[in-house]
């Protein structure tokens, strides 16, 4: 049995595996991918120590760090996803485990729990949506943006994520038009003015979407302003309206809040389920980001290890 499994790659996952080697303790750690949603960004400006990382060299550098000190106390599998935990009951004397369930069919026990798996995209739930995913409906403007050049092209959003994402197309696009669902920007005010002040960017609030059409890709926006449907030529749906917490996979077992994030004690980043932490954008944590979430990682490791030592 493990004392610890380390669910997700991502740098609240990978500061804690680093502890947990650093710590000894016997850790299984599984991730499908390392890096997590970083790996998306073309550049990483902001992770401490490091004044300008590309996401897929973020993503590396986690893996290396993790496998370089890893040595035989951290069992690193990836590729795999969690895709079932349960609690086993203390008996005859022992203490309660964690059985963990993988994608590949493989189990294991352990004492103590950390997830952090993050968070994905939120899409769009609107006619047309499903069918043209990846057929001109897309989550990442540094990778598919090129795609589009010479192109008209929309955004979903209005937070950063939705600004930046119209920053990056404006390099490619013919035209790039902002949607969004509510009457003020969420976006930091000195990026939206930048953007908005890009010759061929569009914005428009107060949006009510309602379709997105084509035949085999993506050749029209259909949406509702004032009152008026208006239908736009566009080929390119760049879609920022948020995050999901991956927590799926442990509703039956941890109580989730209503945006499906993980509740944690921001002290000890335990969950209400004893023997489990959480730490990252899986949790009911006030702000998300890298260095948080390897703070918060380390934060709940430490306490991990305390629990662990003294019971
Ligand atoms: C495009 C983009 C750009 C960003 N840029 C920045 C930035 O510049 N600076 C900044 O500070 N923040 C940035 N962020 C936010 C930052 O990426 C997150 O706050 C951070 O990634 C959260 O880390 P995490 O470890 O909690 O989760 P994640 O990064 O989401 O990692 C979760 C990991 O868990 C794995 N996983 C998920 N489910 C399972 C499962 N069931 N079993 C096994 N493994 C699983 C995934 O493969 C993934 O590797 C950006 C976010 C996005 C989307």
């Amino acid at each position: 049995m493990f004392d610890l499994v380390i669910i997700g790659g991502g740098p609240a996952g990978v500061a804690a595996g680093v502890y947990a080697a650093r710590k000894r303790l016997k850790t299984i750690f599984i991730t499908e991918l390392f890096g997590g949603q970083s790996t998306e960004s073309v550049g990483v400006e902001n992770w401490i120590g490091t004044k300008k990382i590309s996401g897929l060299d973020f993503g590396k550098a986690l893996e290396e760090h993790l496998r370089s000190s890893a040595s035989d106390s951290v069992e690193i599998k990836t590729g795999i996803k969690v895709v079932h935990l349960e609690v086993e009951p203390p008996s005859g004397g022992s203490t309660s485990k964690f059985l963990i369930k993988t994608s590949d069919g493989t189990s294991y026990t352990a004492k103590t729990v950390l997830i952090t798996t993050g968070s994905t995209r939120r899409k769009l739930e609107i006619p047309g949506a499903k069918e043209f995913e990846n057929k001109g409906i897309t989550y990442c403007a540094s990778c598919d943006g090129p795609l589009f050049a010479d192109q008209d092209v929309a955004v979903i959003g209005g937070g950063n994520a939705a600004f930046e994402t119209a920053a990056q197309l404006l390099a490619y696009a013919k035209s790039v038009i902002l949607l969004n669902r509510s009457d003020t920007f969420r976006a930091d005010e000195v990026t939206v003015r930048k953007v908005l002040s890009h010759p061929n960017m569009k914005a428009v609030k107060n949006v009510v979407l309602k379709e997105i059409k084509g035949s085999k890709f993506v050749s029209s926006l259909i949406y509702e302003e004032a009152g008026e449907v208006k239908e736009i030529p566009v080929t390119g749906v760049f879609v920022e309206i948020g995050l999901v917490p991956t927590t799926d996979f442990v509703k039956e077992l941890i109580p989730l809040n209503k945006y499906g994030q993980i509740p944690v004690d921001p002290r000890t980043q335990r969950t209400a389920v004893e023997g489990i932490w959480a730490a990252g954008d899986s949790t009911d944590g006030l702000y998300h980001q890298n260095n948080i979430a390897a703070g918060d990682a380390i934060k709940a490791l430490e306490n991990i290890y305390l629990d662990l030592h003294t019971k």
